[in-house]
């Protein structure tokens, strides 16, 4: 088939060649470093694949766009879907594939390394001693031995998340409507949210973004945090509201915050921006804090995750062509089902 991807980088085009071989080289890819838009979709003229990846947005104007120009499948490089309009996709007659799961290693793994750097400071020590300057005022730590752990979102990555901090001997509360039998395994006790919040010394954030969760950590529920909190966004940026967050800075109840992800990253993540002034002051604000440590949307980025995206893309592409049905496809339909059947909200 042929297919277009959208927001390249280098490594994305290493692995998905690397999978496409292994599948017989049968697909003709076509790489832009251009994001998806309204200006670039013409781009993909004549490709019956559209791969985007996470902060391209697949709305509906953009889909008319790419139904026109004879696309039928959106196969995403992710497992997050907020940013396509699923109904639209199905009355133009477009399929939407996705990566259900690829490695929650990595990005569990990766809010354990914010947790890490933060409490001891990793990255203050690391600035400190290449300048000579071995003085350890100001970077005092905390065992996380013993320490509670708040846990939003128990699926996946959320889970991996609790084994790891079962391992560290933390207590671990967590919320979600649904409960993970492995998580209760470990120890790990449900509450309501208002009281993982007020209890936890770390809060972790693992839910997806959907319209019950965004901003789900604002200025009310920061106001029923522990004074000194921890709170560590991989999930998605608005699922945090950031105005809320900095005022919880300012005043201390936030007292180390990690994110991998932020609401407006569409803007400034996954490209060098060094030689540019930052345009967005609210960011700029959060960079300006000695106790917030960023990384730009990275939690996944490891060899295992990349390779096991690129597999799972080429294979959704391959069984959509055999049989006109992605492997992971993702329906407006099946969608509210699933949030139904959860008690969740679509
Ligand atoms: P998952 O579907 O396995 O788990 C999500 C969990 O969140 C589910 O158990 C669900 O019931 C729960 N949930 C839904 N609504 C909730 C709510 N209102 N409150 C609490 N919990 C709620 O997904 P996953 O694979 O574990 O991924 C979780 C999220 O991580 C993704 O949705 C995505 O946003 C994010 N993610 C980030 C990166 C990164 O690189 N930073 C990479 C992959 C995924």
């Amino acid at each position: 088939m042929k297919v277009s991807v959208f927001s390249t980088k280098s490594y994305d085009r290493q692995f998905l060649d690397q999978s496409n071989v292994i599948a017989g080289a049968v697909h003709r890819i076509s790489y832009f470093e251009a994001h998806l838009d309204a200006s670039t979709a013409a781009l993909a003229r004549g490709s019956e694949v559209v791969c985007p990846f996470v902060n391209d947005q697949v709305d509906r104007d953009i889909l008319e766009i790419l139904a026109r120009q004879g696309t039928r499948l959106i196969a995403l490089r992710g497992a997050g879907f907020n940013n396509v309009d699923l109904a639209a996709a199905a009355e133009l007659g477009i399929a939407v594939a996705r990566v259900p799961a690829y490695s929650p290693h990595a990005i569990a793994e990766h809010t354990v390394a914010l947790i890490l750097a933060l409490d001891r400071k990793i990255h203050r020590a690391y600035a400190r001693v290449r300048e000579g300057n071995f003085s350890l005022e100001g970077l005092l730590g905390f065992d996380l031995h013993g320490r509670t752990i708040g846990i939003i979102g128990t699926g996946r990555i959320g889970t991996v998340f609790a084994r790891i901090m079962a391992g560290f001997g933390c207590q671990l509360l967590a919320f979600d409507p649904v409960e993970s039998e492995d998580v209760k395994g470990l120890g790990g006790r449900y509450v309501p949210l208002n009281e993982l919040l007020s209890s936890s010394d770390v809060i972790t954030l693992h839910c997806p973004l959907t319209p019950e969760t965004r901003h789900l950590i604002d200025r009310q529920a920061i106001e029923r945090m522990k004074r000194g909190v921890m709170l560590i966004n991989t999930s998605r940026g608005a699922v945090v509201d950031t105005t809320a967050i900095v005022a919880g800075l300012k005043s201390g109840t936030i007292a180390h915050l990690g994110l991998d992800v932020y609401e407006e990253e569409g803007d400034l993540f996954f490209e060098d921006l060094s030689d540019q002034a930052i345009r967005d002051d609210l960011f700029a604000r959060l960079l300006t804090f000695p106790n917030v440590l960023i990384t730009g949307h990275q939690a996944f980025f490891t060899s295992e995750a990349m390779q096991a995206i690129a597999e799972t893309t080429i294979a959704n592409i391959a069984a959509f062509e055999a049989s006109g049905k992605p492997l992971h496809e993702v329906t407006a339909d099946a969608h509210l089902r699933h949030v139904q059947e959860k008690g969740l909200r679509a």
